[in-house]
């Protein structure tokens, strides 16, 4: 009796000791499961990570289970972007166990730009995808921003990525032969190759084919007082040797600027007007190429006119002209339809292509004036010269300031 209590006692012992190393080993197995269930997670492969100096890698298992991999760069303001882009990933609020994983691609180009593709996926509980986000940061290293499609692409010419791409892209990779375009979705559309697109491309790298003025781009602008009466002073069919820079001149002694509405033609010739007056803070405006009649115009006239014009100026100053003045002053509904910028006259004719006569223009002028007028004067003669250096001291004794028609028109869209 004896021995078999003390057998049984034994077989107890046993059975409960083996019953303890199963318990053990499946919850070792457990837990070994456990941990390989997110291993594939907290690494990823260095494939199409061309950027960045150090990989980052965060693992954290909390109601959401996070594995997140994003680069770091030598560029603080960058590291910020991804830092902010990867806290709102990391703000993630979904269902218990559900995993948030980050990935990313990254690329430098021209030793400027940078891309970096993040792709966020959301696992269920049983590692079942849920969903995919695309997300891209388009970095400039050298101005330290993110860069805006205007940026990249010249606005007017935005059509031509919609014909491309029957749509116009959402996101940009900036490569060595072009620009690759994604969708919202960030479903690659395909390379806006830089060969034979040059006057689309805004870039402004040296090594990036495209007509962008690549100099220095400092301007000398003025300071307005909203509160001050106005007047624009507009000059036509220039730009012109000596006599440009004379009324440039005029207007900076007193403290102000105009606005020039050039010729392509004549910005060909003269380009270092041009760019003297755009560093100085004047508005460069178009006035098509060649003084052609446009409202008698068919449409690739035109636009051959207007946008030869555009290219020239943006070649010269690195800026897209934002306003048209009609040749004279005639509009059709073509040219309405066709052209995208905004066109504008004048309500103060000095007439001085008529008089070329000082006295003549100052009374076509003087008597006139008011808050807000917009004068016409061409920057061709010596008498238009005469005539601002004699009425901008007049004018601003009287108070008022002289801006370029797209500083006034901006104040009057404020006021
Ligand atoms: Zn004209």
């Amino acid at each position: 009796m004896g021995k078999q209590r003390f057998e049984f006692d034994r077989l107890k012992i046993l059975v409960l000791a083996l019953l303890a190393v199963m318990v053990l080993l499946v919850s070792l197995i457990f837990l070994g499961r456990k941990e390989d269930r997110y291993q594939e997670f907290k690494s990823v492969s260095l494939d199409n990570k061309n950027a960045g100096e150090t990989l980052q890698d965060e693992f954290s298992e909390a109601d959401v289970i996070l594995a997140l991999h994003y680069p770091q760069f030598s560029d603080e303001t960058l590291n910020q972007l991804i830092k902010d882009h990867v806290a709102a990933i990391r703000a993630y609020q979904g269902e218990e166990n559900d995993l948030v994983f980050l990935d990313y691609e990254s690329m430098k180009s021209f030793d400027q730009y940078v891309t970096i593709r993040f792709i966020e996926k959301v696992y269920d509980e049983q590692i079942k995808l849920k969903q995919t986000n695309t997300s891209f940061i388009t970095y400039d290293m050298k101005q330290q921003k993110t860069l805006k499609i205007e940026e990249l692409f010249r606005s007017d010419y935005l059509v031509q990525l919609q014909t491309m791409f029957n749509e116009i892209p959402e996101h940009f990779q900036i490569e060595e032969q072009g620009i690759r375009c994604f969708d919202k979705d960030g479903n690659e559309l395909g390379l806006f190759e830089y060969a034979n697109h040059e006057r689309f491309i805004a870039l402004k790298n040296p090594q990036v084919p495209s007509l962008a003025y690549k100099g220095d781009e400092e301007v000398e602008k003025m300071t307005i007082d909203p509160n001050k009466p106005m007047i624009v002073f507009t000059f036509d069919d220039g730009p012109t040797p000596e006599i440009t820079k004379r009324i440039m001149d005029a207007f900076l002694a007193a403290g102000g600027r105009a606005t020039f509405f050039e010729l392509g033609n004549r910005m060909e010739a003269y380009g270092d007007l041009t760019q003297m007056l755009y560093q100085h803070g004047f508005e460069i405006g178009n006035h098509s190429y060649s003084h052609a009649n446009l409202s008698v115009a068919d449409e690739a006239a035109i636009r051959q006119e207007i946008y030869a014009t555009q290219d020239i100026a943006y070649a010269l100053t690195g800026k897209e002209i934002q306003l048209v003045r009609p040749t004279y002053g005639a509009v059709s509904d073509l040219m309405r339809e066709v052209i995208p910028f905004r066109m504008i006259n004048w309500n103060i004719d000095s007439l001085d292509w008529k008089t070329r006569n000082k006295e003549a223009i100052l009374n076509e002028v003087l008597p006139y004036i008011e808050d807000g007028s917009i004068i016409l004067m061409h920057d061709l003669y010596d008498a238009t010269a005469e005539a601002v250096e004699a009425m901008l001291p007049i004018l601003a004794e009287k108070g008022y300031q002289f801006v370029t028609l797209s500083d006034y028109l901006a104040s009057t869209e404020t006021k």
